[in-house]
C-alpha cells in the first residue's frame, strides 16, 4: 500500500474521513467528516483563529452568507474569469483539465496510448443554483470563494466597530466549485472550507510589498508552530501570466505530498481589484479618501487536514502513530483501568475519566483488551497521551501517564493532573 492509500484506509477505519453519500456509491468531490476527523478540523479552525484574530488587535472576523446577489459574481469577474481550460476525450467523451498533465497521461494509458482530443475551451467552476417560486427560477451561485462576502461587508465593518487601516477581516467558511477533475481524496473537492484574512492598507507599493512578506512568513511559520514538518513546505511564486484575475502579487504555501508539491495557501497582493470593483472606499482621520489595497491569505481547511495527517504519519514497525500537535490532537487524553474486571480499578478510572473530560472536553474511556493494545489503539488517531489507573493508585492516589511519542511514563498524582495537561496543551 502507498501512504496515500494508507491515509485513506486510516481515515475511514478510525472515523476521521468518509466518502459522502457512501451507502449510495459516493458522490464525486464530496467528503464527510467522522468524529475524530470533525475534532481535528474544527481545531485546526480554532488554532487559526486564536492566530489571525484573538492573538491581534487588528483583526476582526465575520461570518457571511454561502449564497449572495448575482451581482456580486459578476462584479468581482468570477462569471467570465473563474475558469479552468477544459479538453473531452473524443474516444469516451470524459473531460479533464487541459492543464492536468499527470491525469491526461493517465488517460491515454487507458486507450493504450492512443489520444484523440478537442481544444481546450474555457469552463466556469461556479456552482449554480436556482432559487424562488417563479419559472423560470433565478439563478444565483454558491460562493466560489468565501472572500467575496468580505468585500461586500467591508463599508459595513468599518461603520460599525472601530478598526482603522491598516486592518484585517477574518473569515472561515465554506465555498463550492465545480471542479473538472476533483481528486487526491479531499485536496480536491467540490465543496470544501476555506481560512482567510483580508488584510487593509493604504495604497502604497512599499508598504504592499512589506505587508505581502510579512504575511507569507506569518503564514508558513504558523504551520510549523503546529508541527508541519519545515522541510516539506515550499513557497511558489506565480508567474505573470498564470496568476488568478485579480493577483497583482501570488505566492503558494506547498506541500511536498505524495502526489506531488501541491499548494494549500495562497497569499495574494489583490491590490484595489475587489474594493476598486465594488466601488468601495474608506475615508481616514485626516478626511482623505481612497481604495485601500487588500494582501489575502487563504488557506484551505481540508488540504490543511490533509497534510496535517499525512505530515503526522509514522510507522514503527506493525505500529501506527500520528505524531500530531497536541493542540490538533482529536483525542487530547485516553483513560484506562489496568484491568476491566476489577472494580475498584474501574471505578476509580471513571472518576479521573470525569474529572479530565470536564476540563478537556475530549478525553477517551478505553477498557476493551489489553494495554498495549489500548496504546496501540491510541497512538493510530495521535492521542498524546494515556492515563492508567493501576493497583498502586489504590493506594497512593498517583496514574501512570504515557507520553505518544517518547513512550516514557511518568507517575502523576491525580489532583496534579489537569494542570500537567493544561501545561503541556498551553
Ligand atoms: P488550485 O490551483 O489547486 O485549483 P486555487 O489556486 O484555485 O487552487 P485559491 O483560489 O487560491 O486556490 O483558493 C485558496 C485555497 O482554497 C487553496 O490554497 C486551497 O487550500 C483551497 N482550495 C481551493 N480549491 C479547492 C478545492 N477544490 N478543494 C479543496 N480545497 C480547495
Amino acid at each position: 500500500m502507498d501512504l496515500m492509500e494508507k491515509i485513506v484506509s486510516l481515515c475511514k477505519r478510525r472515523g476521521f474521513i468518509y466518502q459522502g453519500s457512501e451507502i449510495y456509491g459516493g458522490y464525486g468531490g464530496f467528503w464527510d467528516y467522522g468524529p475524530l476527523g470533525t475534532e481535528l478540523k474544527n481545531n485546526i479552525k480554532r488554532e487559526w483563529w486564536k492566530s489571525m484574530v484573538y492573538g491581534r488587535e487588528d483583526v476582526v472576523g465575520v461570518d457571511a452568507s454561502i449564497i449572495m446577489n448575482p451581482k456580486v459574481w459578476e462584479v468581482s469577474g468570477h462569471t467570465t474569469n473563474f475558469t479552468d481550460p477544459l479538453v473531452e476525450c473524443k474516444i469516451c467523451h470524459k473531460r479533464f483539465r487541459a492543464d492536468s498533465e499527470e491525469s491526461i497521461a493517465s488517460h491515454e494509458k487507458e486507450h493504450d496510448g492512443k489520444n484523440d482530443w478537442t481544444e481546450p475551451k474555457t469552463f466556469n467552476l461556479l456552482t449554480e443554483v436556482f432559487l424562488g417560486v417563479i419559472e423560470p427560477k433565478e439563478k444565483a451561485y454558491l460562493r466560489g470563494e468565501i472572500t467575496q462576502g468580505v468585500f461586500v461587508n467591508f463599508r459595513n465593518v468599518v461603520d460599525s466597530t472601530r478598526v482603522k487601516i491598516p486592518f484585517g477581516i477574518a473569515q472561515i467558511g465554506k465555498a463550492f466549485r465545480n471542479e473538472i477533475t476533483p481528486g487526491n481524496f479531499t485536496f480536491r473537492s467540490r465543496e470544501f472550507e476555506q481560512m482567510e484574512l483580508e488584510y487593509f492598507i493604504k495604497p502604497d507599493e512599499k508598504e504592499g510589498k512589506k505587508t505581502f512578506e510579512y504575511w507569507k512568513e506569518e503564514r508558513i511559520k504558523w504551520y510549523v508552530s503546529l508541527g508541519m514538518n519545515k522541510a516539506k513546505l515550499r513557497f511558489r511564486d506565480h508567474e505573470p501570466g498564470k496568476r488568478a484575475h485579480y493577483a497583482k502579487v501570488a505566492t503558494d504555501i506547498e506541500y511536498d505530498a505524495p502526489f506531488d508539491w501541491s499548494e494549500f495557501e495562497g497569499i495574494h497582493h489583490r491590490g484595489d481589484y475587489d474594493l476598486g470593483n465594488h466601488k468601495l472606499t474608506y475615508k481616514d482621520e485626516a478626511g482623505e479618501e481612497y481604495t485601500p489595497w487588500v494582501i489575502e491569505t487563504s488557506g484551505g481547511v481540508d488540504r490543511a487536514t490533509l497534510f496535517f495527517l499525512i505530515d503526522s504519519y509514522n510507522e514503527d514497525g506493525d505500529r501506527v502513530v500520528l505524531k500530531l500537535h497536541p493542540k490538533l490532537a482529536p483525542v487530547k487524553v485516553a483513560v484506562f483501568p489496568l484491568l476491566a474486571n476489577k472494580e475498584a480499578l474501574v471505578k476509580k478510572a471513571r472518576e479521573v475519566y470525569l474529572r479530565l473530560k470536564l476540563r478537556l472536553n475530549s478525553v477517551a474511556w478505553d477498557d476493551r483488551g489489553n494495554i498495549g493494545k489500548r496504546y496501540f489503539a491510541q497512538d493510530e488517531i495521535g492521542t498524546p497521551w494515556c492515563v492508567t489507573v493501576d493497583f498502586t493508585t489504590l493506594e497512593d492516589d498517583t496514574v501512570t501517564v504515557r507520553d505518544r511519542d517518547t513512550a516514557k511514563q511518568v507517575r502523576v498524582p491525580i489532583d496534579k493532573l489537569i494542570a500537567y495537561f493544561e501545561k503541556k496543551l498551553s
